[in-house]
Parts: C-alpha cells; sequence; structure tokens
C-alpha cells in the first residue's frame, strides 16, 4: 500500500516535483491557506545535476520567506565578491550586502531542496516522496482534475485536485501531457561537467571565459568548492564525452591553470555532466494546470539563473492561484514572459560562444540587465506580499493514512 501522510481525497492544488521549484510554489500556496500536495518520484534531500550558484534575485526571495538565515546557518558560506575573468584580465565586483542579504549563497541541492521542503511541510503542506505521477486526470471538457498515481500493488488511484502545478522539470510529463506550447526557442546548447574539491584559497564566486570555453569555481557546503568547466555541446560531443575528467582537466587548464592542478589534486568523488540542451519557453497555464520551473522555463546553466526564475515562478503562480481571478494568470503569464525573454536572449548571447573576450562584458552586462528588471518586479511584488499572509507555522501532518 502507498501511504500519504494527512491524505485528503481533494487537495486545492496538486504539485508535480518538489524542489526548487514545486517545494516553493507548495510552500506559497499553503502559507495562503491552500490544502496543497506536491509529489517528487525522488526521495527527500536527494541530489540532483547543479552546480548551486545562486543570484541576487534567488537570494532576495529566499530572505523573505525566512529560509536564507537557515541555510547560511547550515553551512553555505556567504558569498561577498564575483570576479570575472576574461582570459587574463580579472574584473571583481563585490556584492552589495543589506540588512538581511549579507552577500550570494551557493547551498547543495540536498541542502536547499530539504530546507525549501520543510518549511513547506511547516506552512502546512503534504509532500509525499519516492512517488512518481503517472499521468493526469482529464475531464470530458479538456479540463485538468487531478493526478494519477499507482500503489504499491501496481493499481491507479486518482487525487482531485482544483489545479495541477508541473514542477516536474525539463523533461516535464505535465507539459508533454496538456501539450504546452512551446512559445520560444532558445538557439545555444553548452554542455557543463563539474567536481567537487576542498574549496580553493580564493574568495567568492569566479568565472573563467576563454574563446570556446569557461569554468567556475563556486564555493559550497562542507568546506567544498563546485568547479565547472563548460563547452558548446557539440564540442562535448566530440572530445570530452568519453573522457569527462581529461576533458575538464584540460578545460581548466586553458582557463586558469592554478585552479587545474588544485581540483587534479584535491577533487573528491566522482564528476557529473550535463550534456546541454536549447532554452525554451513554454505556455504557462492552461485548464486546471500552471507550469513552473524548468517545466516552463529553461535557459542554459551557464549564468546560473535556473534557480531564481524557478523561485520567482513559484511565486507568480502561486500568487496567480491564490488571486482566484483568470486575469491573475493571465498576469502570471505576462510577468514571467517579460522577464524570462530577456534573460534567455541574454544567456543564449553568452551561451553560444560566438563572442570574442573584448565582446563577452556588454553580454555580461545585458544579462545583469536583465536581471535588475526581475529585482525591480520582485520588490514591488514584496509590497504585495500581504496576498500571501504568513500563516501561523502549522505542525507537520503527523497522521499516516492510506489510499
Ligand atoms: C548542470 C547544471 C548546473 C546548474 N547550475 C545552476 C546554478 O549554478 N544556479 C542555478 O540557479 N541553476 C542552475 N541550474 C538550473 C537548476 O538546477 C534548475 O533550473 C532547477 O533545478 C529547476 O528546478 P525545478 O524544481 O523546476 O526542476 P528540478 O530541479 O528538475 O526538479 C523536478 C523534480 O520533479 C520530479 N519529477 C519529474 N517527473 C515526475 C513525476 N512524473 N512524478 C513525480 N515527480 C516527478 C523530479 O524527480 C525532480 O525531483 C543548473 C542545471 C544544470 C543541469
Amino acid at each position: 500500500m502507498l501511504h500519504v501522510p494527512g491524505f485528503k481525497p481533494y487537495y486545492d492544488v496538486i504539485i508535480v516535483g518538489a524542489r526548487c521549484a514545486g517545494a516553493a510554489t507548495a510552500l506559497l500556496l499553503a502559507k495562503g491557506g491552500m490544502r496543497v500536495l506536491a509529489i517528487d518520484r525522488h526521495g527527500y534531500g536527494s541530489d540532483t545535476l547543479s552546480t548551486h550558484a545562486l543570484m541576487r534575485p534567488a537570494v532576495m526571495q529566499l530572505s523573505r520567506w525566512g529560509l536564507l538565515e537557515p541555510l547560511i546557518r547550515g553551512g553555505a558560506p556567504v558569498i561577498t565578491s564575483t570576479t570575472f575573468h576574461y582570459g587574463k584580465e580579472e574584473v571583481a565586483i563585490p556584492i552589495r550586502s543589506e540588512l538581511s542579504i549579507p552577500g550570494l549563497i551557493a547551498p547543495r541541492r540536498t541542502v536547499l531542496d530539504r530546507v525549501l521542503v520543510d518549511a513547506a511541510r511547516d506552512a502546512g503542506a503534504t509532500i509525499l516522496h519516492d512517488v512518481a505521477v503517472q499521468d493526469l486526470n482529464v475531464d470530458v471538457d479538456g479540463r485538468v482534475r487531478g493526478v494519477v498515481l499507482k500503489d504499491a500493488d501496481g493499481r491507479a488511484r486518482t487525487l482531485a485536485a482544483g489545479h495541477v502545478i508541473g514542477a516536474d522539470g525539463l523533461g516535464s510529463m505535465v507539459a508533454r501531457k496538456v501539450q504546452a506550447a512551446t512559445l520560444i526557442s532558445g538557439r545555444a546548447s553548452v554542455a557543463h561537467i563539474f567536481g567537487y574539491a576542498a574549496a580553493p584559497e580564493l574568495s567568492g564566486y569566479h568565472w573563467y571565459f576563454q574563446p570556446g570555453v569557461s569554468g567556475g569555481m563556486i564555493p559550497t557546503n562542507n568546506g567544498l568548492a563546485c568547479i565547472v568547466a563548460s563547452v558548446p555541446t557539440s564540442r562535448f560531443d566530440t572530445e570530452f564525452r568519453c573522457n569527462l575528467s581529461a576533458g575538464r582537466l584540460s578545460a581548466l587548464m586553458a582557463l586558469a591553470p592554478t585552479l587545474a592542478r588544485h581540483a587534479a589534486a584535491h577533487d573528491v568523488g566522482r564528476l557529473k555532466a550535463f550534456r546541454g540542451t536549447q532554452g525554451m519557453l513554454r505556455q504557462a497555464h492552461g485548464r486546471g494546470w500552471l507550469l513552473v520551473g524548468d517545466a516552463g522555463f529553461f535557459r542554459d546553466p551557464l549564468t546560473s539563473h535556473g534557480i531564481s526564475d524557478a523561485l520567482r515562478d513559484a511565486e507568480g503562480a502561486a500568487l496567480a492561484i491564490l488571486s482566484g481571478s483568470a486575469s491573475g494568470l493571465a498576469r502570471f503569464q505576462n510577468e514571467r514572459d517579460s522577464l524570462a525573454l530577456p534573460i534567455l536572449e541574454a544567456t543564449d548571447a553568452i551561451s553560444a560562444f560566438d563572442w570574442s573576450l573584448a565582446e563577452l562584458p556588454e553580454r555580461h552586462k545585458r544579462f545583469s540587465d536583465a536581471m535588475k528588471a526581475e529585482i525591480a518586479v520582485l520588490t514591488s511584488r514584496s509590497a504585495r506580499d500581504q496576498v500571501i499572509p504568513v500563516a501561523p507555522t502549522t505542525a507537520r501532518p503527523p497522521a499516516v493514512a492510506a489510499i
């Protein structure tokens, strides 16, 4: 039998996927008083592909939700500068600190996703791990009415919901089942090969660029740094794929020989790789469904903005549902598109690797301008925060019900 803690026969919202997009959406909807169930096929606190670097929009939102402090207390080092290395030229930029935001952070996903899940549970959401959603329940008029799970006996179980949210990542089952339209496709695709080493004696984020290759050093939990090399997918397929370790080392040697030697000497664990895929922006909502996170918008990880996008759209979707209006949903789509498009375009301009080192800073400035517009919207949302009241913390549902 599949056991669902605190199971209810009907949920206001069921969310497929419970990582940064899904758990954040569950948190905000539960704070708004909704009955929420989020379901993830992976385990509580499990890892996923990520190089962890949070940009300011993500940190702002985590701070507003009261989660930045626990993440810092949990061991994510505070990042107070970011240094761009254009060939031999270094441009160091201090991170502006505010009362509630001492700097940026790059928590491991085993930590960040867990903190979001715990906060969602504390707000009253039910989160179910190690269970895959098999299908959507769609009525004769084509409106999504719930989800279909399989219990331990292999029998299909249907759970009903007012809205189903796809927070199920790049290969979203929800997007596929509802046939969400692709509004825009990106043009660049980059492969990323990364691993962890004892953090070197370098302060803050470091981003390295040479024609055709880039890399990064990102301090994270447990005294480790994530060290990543990135190349166009076409180059990954021909030169890197058959030997990740040699490929990453040669890329890092071209970018930063001292960092390359450090990684070679201090790497812990196995390297991970993401082959890359082009970006895309999908229709954000339809009859009974919404998409958040990578399910709705994917841009290359090279600009480290996926988690910021996920948290922003989690909040946008939650505000739309809580508004209970068609105009709220339309606003979610419009606002997301107006922010996501410049982010996608600026990310593609960097990920295309068609720049010279002299041209690249201007492309980074375009990306920074897109983030400034996003920060302005997030700031104006915080003025509307009363829409999502911070409900008194409820105890996690202790009951275990069977379905
Ligand atoms: C190599 C790499 C490096 C990255 N580095 C950064 C970075 O430095 N900074 C940054 O901000 N972003 C980074 N990103 C992007 C970031 O990881 C994503 O944008 C982010 O994870 C999206 O979150 P999400 O919750 O939408 O999706 P995901 O994190 O993909 O989570 C989706 C969840 O849905 C679950 N799921 C899927 N289908 C089902 C189903 N049928 N039933 C139940 N559960 C299901 C999956 O198990 C998964 O747990 C990186 C991405 C990659 C690939």
